[in-house]
Order: C-alpha cells, then structure tokens, then sequence
C-alpha cells in the first residue's frame, strides 16, 4: 500500500520466505501450504503478534492473508488491543469461485521479485520470464487445479464466516473483485479514504 504509506503484511509471503529459506517454520508450514490447507492457528498467530512489533506498522498496515479462522480474528483482536489499535476497515473482494478458480490455477510469479503474471488475464512479454527483473516464473505449489479446489472447500468451511464477525463491528467494505486490478484498486482507496488511522 505504497499510496498510503503502510506495509502490507502478507502471511503467505512470510510463509513462503520461510519455505524458501528451509527454517523449521518453512518445513512445518510446507506440507499444509501444499495441500490447500490452513497452516495452523497457532503458527500464523506468532508470525503475525511478531510482525506486529516492528516500528513500520507504527502509522498502520495492511493484513493480506490474514485472519483465515475465527479464532485468528480473535487472537489479531486481543492483539491490536493490547496495543491499544484495532481493524479499522475489512475489504471483502467479491468473485466467484470458477474466475477464483481460472485466476489462481493460472497465475505465474517471478522466482527473484514475486511480481505476479498470468497465463491469460497478464501475460509476460516474454512467456516464462519476468518483465519487471528478467527472473523465472513459476506456479506456486498451492496455486495447481487440485489444490486450489481444496483451498475453496476449505475457504467456505473456515474463513467464509469471519465476514459475519467482522459485520458486527460495522467495519466491513465489499468491493466488486471481478474487473481488472487497477479498477479494484481504485475503489479500495475510494473506500478506505485519505487516511485510515
Ligand atoms: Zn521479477
């Protein structure tokens, strides 16, 4: 969120940093990533209390991936809490599921610098290689047709509900996620105003 000047915290990419740098978080939280299943509570709950503590979320920041459970929403509640902060806005991108489906089981994301590209809806100039670094694309083990189905099960069975959590505190946006980034983005600023904190 460079317009706002906040970071944006991305549980996946801290996920996928520990995978790649084969700590004993990234070889534990591997084998649910695989499979299209939620790492455990436990596990991103101290990733993100960590994330928490470093001075650039001092002016605010953006959760991505984050909370997936109710019992996450809970623990990031008692968190900003304790930190005398809570969750401002939750930006619902409204999609349905098959372009969900077509949108990650063709998406490429550069090895060097994780620009995301995609077969059909953002093709590379060059097909396999970044156009922002030159680096290699790849697809994410969790973005393959098998397990992206799964990652949907289990979005209806476990995250689906944090929408309703979040409706009691009034804090919820929903935005319309089926058109192409720039106009999503856009009205996501529309949403969150000049300034969120
Ligand atoms: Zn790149």
């Amino acid at each position: 969120m460079a317009d706002y000047g906040i970071p944006h915290i991305s549980t996946g990419d801290i996920l996928r940093g520990a995978v790649a740098g084969g700590t004993q978080l990234g070889l534990e939280a591997k084998k649910y990533m695989d499979a299209g299943e939620l790492v455990p509570d436990s596990v991103v709950i101290g990733i993100v209390k960590d994330r928490l503590q470093e001075p650039d979320t001092a002016k605010g920041f953006l959760m991505d991936g984050f909370p997936r459970t109710i019992p996450q929403a809970e623990a990031l509640d008692k968190a900003l809490d304790d930190l005398d902060r809570a969750v401002t806005k939750v930006i619902v991108l409204l999609v349905d599921e098959e372009l969900i489906f077509k949108r990650l089981t063709g998406r490429r994301v550069c090895r060097s610098c994780q620009t995301p590209f995609h077969v059909d809806f953002n093709k590379p100039v060059k097909e396999g290689v970044c156009d922002a670094c030159g680096g290699e694309l790849y697809q994410r083990d969790d973005d393959t047709e098998a397990t992206v189905r799964n990652r949907l099960e289990v979005y209806r069975k476990q995250t689906e509900s944090l929408i309703e959590y979040y409706d009691k505190g009034g804090v919820v946006v929903r935005i319309d996620g089926t058109r192409g980034p720039e106009a999503t983005y856009a009205d996501v600023v529309a949403a969150l105003g000049p300034a969120m904190v």
